[in-house]
């Protein structure tokens, strides 16, 4: 039997795109092959990626300007590429509102100079700092936001202002779960597996203008410019091509069900029941208040760590898996992704019911 799966990352993916996946592992359409056996340069393949990239481009509306790369590594590598390839005068600005921005914030430190415009960590990133544009850098390459913090709950509601310098932003945890005006932002990154697909890649969306031409001396390695991505279509090298086929079928999942319109529609309908409950529990607390609520990945509390515990080990018993919080912030948190369907959340807050009456 299927659960209730709240991971984090990798996540819950919609059923029907693994059992269409299931349907195609030994023969994908009229080929003859699986993916996974497929030559990348093979005319199958091909059709593949490009309609994978097609499908990310319409679903997100992503202007003709910005190239969408795919990357292995993760987002993590994100986390370097960006600083290599776009730090030009060795300047950016950070927002640190979590873990993976400062991840971020120190692996840019290697390359240049990182400066943190504000942070949120006085209170263990339970919100989005307030930004005062007079702090921001004049003369940085880029400004750094993660725009939803999958560990501590919280989303940015509003963009920065940055005027002309590039707003660049993480949104691994986010991705596909409303619209995104891309055109806002410079480069746009995530890692698949919370919103996209299983692991294995990056898909990066960069304005072409920042797409940096390195020199063949330059001691930037080839597989971290963009630009080898950006000639090649992703395909300097092999790319991770059973996972760019699985987002591929999540991006036809994703249109079929109405695009990222009604994305947010179901997601914001998701998040209203847990967070109403946990707004009107006496047991459970959200740990992140007002306009600064993820849709995506909703920390909570009980107060006490014997009772999130026995919350953790009984939701399991019953079907709903990886509640645990991440292990720097404890508690728990629902990660209740695209793929996650309403019922998933109504029988949790049901079962939420059931043990605030037995505790
Ligand atoms: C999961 C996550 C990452 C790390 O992704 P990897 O693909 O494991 O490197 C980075 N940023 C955010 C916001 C994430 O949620």
């Amino acid at each position: 039997m299927r659960v209730y799966n709240f991971s984090a990352g990798p996540a819950i993916l919609p059923e029907e795109v693994l059992k269409k996946a299931a349907d195609e592992m030994l023969e994908q359409e009229e080929s003859g092959q699986s993916v996974m056996e497929m030559s990348h340069r093979s005319k199958e393949y091909e059709q593949i990626i490009t309609g994978c990239e097609r499908l990310i481009r319409e679903v997100m509306e992503v202007p003709d300007n910005y190239k969408v790369l795919f990357i292995q590594g993760g987002a993590s590598m994100q986390f370097a590429m960006v600083p290599l390839n776009l730090m030009k005068n060795g300047k950016a600005d950070f927002v640190i509102t979590g873990q993976w921005a400062t991840k971020a914030f120190k692996e840019a430190k290697r390359f240049g100079t990182a400066v943190e415009i504000a942070s949120s960590k006085d209170k263990t990133f339970s919100y989005i700092p307030d930004l005062d544009k007079s702090n921001f850098s004049h003369d940085a390459d880029y400004f750094h936001i993660c725009l939803n913090n999958t560990i501590f709950g919280t989303k940015y509601s509003d963009l920065p202002d940055t005027g002309n310098v590039p707003l660049v932003a993480d949104i691994s945890s986010c991705i596909l779960s409303e619209p995104i005006d891309v055109s806002k932002f410079g480069a746009l990154y995530a890692g698949a597996q919370k919103n996209m697909g299983p692991a294995g890649v990056a898909v990066v969306i960069i304005r072409e203008d920042l797409i940096r031409e390195f020199t063949d001396d330059s001691n930037v390695p080839t597989m971290l410019q963009y630009k080898t991505y950006a000639d090649e279509g992703s395909m300097f090298n092999t790319p991770p091509t059973y996972t760019i086929y699985m987002i591929k079928l999540v991006m036809e999942w994703v249109k079929a069900k109405g695009g990222l319109a009604a994305m947010k529609a179901h997601n914001v309908k998701k998040a209203k029941i847990l967070y109403d409950f946990l707004d009107g529990s006496q047991m459970f607390k959200s740990t992140v208040s007002g306009k600064d609520r993820s849709l995506m990945n909703v920390p909570f509390i009980t107060g006490s760590d014997d009772l999130d515990a026995k919350f953790i080990k009984e939701a399991k018993s019953k079907g709903f898996i990886n509640l645990k919080g991440h292990r720097s912030v404890g508690g728990m948190r629902a990660s209740i992704y695209n793929a996650m369907p309403i019922e998933g959340v109504e029988k949790l807050v049901e079962f939420m019911k059931e043990f605030e009456q037995e505790n």
